[in-house]
């Protein structure tokens, strides 16, 4: 089957996918590749495994091509991947704009890779570390105005939202509406960041109570979605003589992981955490899929998620959504599901 982009699409909304190399355990059992990645025509390809159509009548119907704003294969840089989806929506947060960036897919498949990085490596740093780099570059070639960077760093789990800077980690957030400044955290840590060194800092620190909060920290960061915030205010002073202040703010989101969630066995705690998983991931699907057909009834209010993201998902805001795949045979049910999914956000 062929699921053909739309046309006269809205530019506001980008959706990329990047599949990950086969890793070790992959290449030592020898798995299959049922992905296939063409660069040149932003398509990919997954094709059902051969042992799962061998029984009888093999179906004709083994291969779904998707098309995106981009595509990334296993050879794929961290630099490359900036550059072409990054840059412009940063940009445009230095210019005053909302923007929002997801990593949305099964765990394992590169998220946080994505994102963060391995920030030990500079080759292999994430988008979150470039967009620092980014940032600071850009305010120190700009001498017409003056800048203001502040960091927020964040946890939804189990729909209530964490402060991964505030001192004290058992504090739980609320969401207040404000007349004139929208949906905003309340009492959210915010601080003030002059260079790459401080903001890198506050990530280290929110890091650091993220993984001390939890048990089991692969667990947790595969049901929990972590959101780095950066405020960009700046201030020039126009013809008028007065000062004309824009506030930009970048969300780079690293979501829980997509996959379904056992139901089976699953009671109380567990299964309310697992229903309260997919609630986030499929009303953001609802929230894109709606921005994008330009649909009269946006439902943000569907879940903490999306009603935290309100004021930075649609009018003048930036999003990106980047679906990241496993290339091997076993993951095929998933890799579809997220293919699906980030096909529908575009
Ligand atoms: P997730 O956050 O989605 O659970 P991770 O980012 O932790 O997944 O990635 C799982 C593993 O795969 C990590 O060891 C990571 O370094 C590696 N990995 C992910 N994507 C890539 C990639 N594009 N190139 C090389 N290694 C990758
Ligand atoms: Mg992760």
């Amino acid at each position: 089957s062929t699921a053909s982009s739309k046309g006269g699409k809205d530019e506001s909304v980008r959706v990329v996918v990047r599949c990950r190399p086969m890793n070790e355990s992959e290449q030592v059992k020898s798995c299959e590749r049922v992905i296939e990645i063409d660069n040149q025509r932003r398509q990919v390809s997954i094709k059902r495994p051969s042992t799962e159509s061998s029984q009888g009548t093999k179906s004709t119907d083994d291969t779904h091509n998707f098309y995106f704003d981009a595509v990334y294969d296993w050879n794929s840089e961290q630099k490359n991947v900036y550059e072409q989806t990054a840059r412009a929506l940063v940009d445009s947060v230095l210019e005053g704009f909302n923007g929002t960036i997801f990593a949305y897919g099964q765990t394992g498949t590169g998220k946080t890779f994505t994102m963060e990085g391995i920030r030990s490596k500079p080759e292999l740093r994430g988008i979150i570390p470039a967009s620092f780099a980014h940032i600071f570059d850009s305010i120190a070639q700009t001498t017409s105005k003056q800048f203001l960077v502040r960091a927020s760093y964040l946890e939804i789990y189990n729909e209530s939202i964490r402060d991964l800077l505030s001192r004290d980690q058992n504090k739980r957030l609320q969401l207040q509406e404000h007349p004139k400044e929208g949906v905003h955290v309340h009492d959210l840590s915010s601080f003030i960041t002059k260079n790459i060194q401080e903001i890198e800092h506050v990530m280290t620190t929110g890091n650091l109570n993220r993984s001390t909060g939890a048990t089991n920290m692969n667990e947790h960061s595969s049901r929990s979605h972590a959101i780095f915030i950066i405020t960009v205010e700046s201030s020039e002073i126009g013809a008028d003589g007065k000062a004309h202040i824009r506030v930009g703010k970048l969300n780079l989101v690293d979501l829980a992981g997509s996959e379904r969630q056992a139901k089976t066995g699953s009671t109380g705690d567990r299964f309310k955490e697992a229903t309260n998983i997919n609630l986030s991931l499929s009303t953001l699907g609802n929230v894109i899929s709606a921005l994008v057909d330009g649909s009269s009834h946006i439902p943000y209010r569907d879940s903490k998620l999306t009603r935290l993201l309100q004021n930075s998902l649609g009018g003048n805001s930036k999003t990106i959504m980047i679906a990241t795949l496993g290339p091997a045979d076993y993951n095929y049910d998933e890799s579809l599901t997220t293919l699906r999914y980030a096909n529908r956000a575009k």
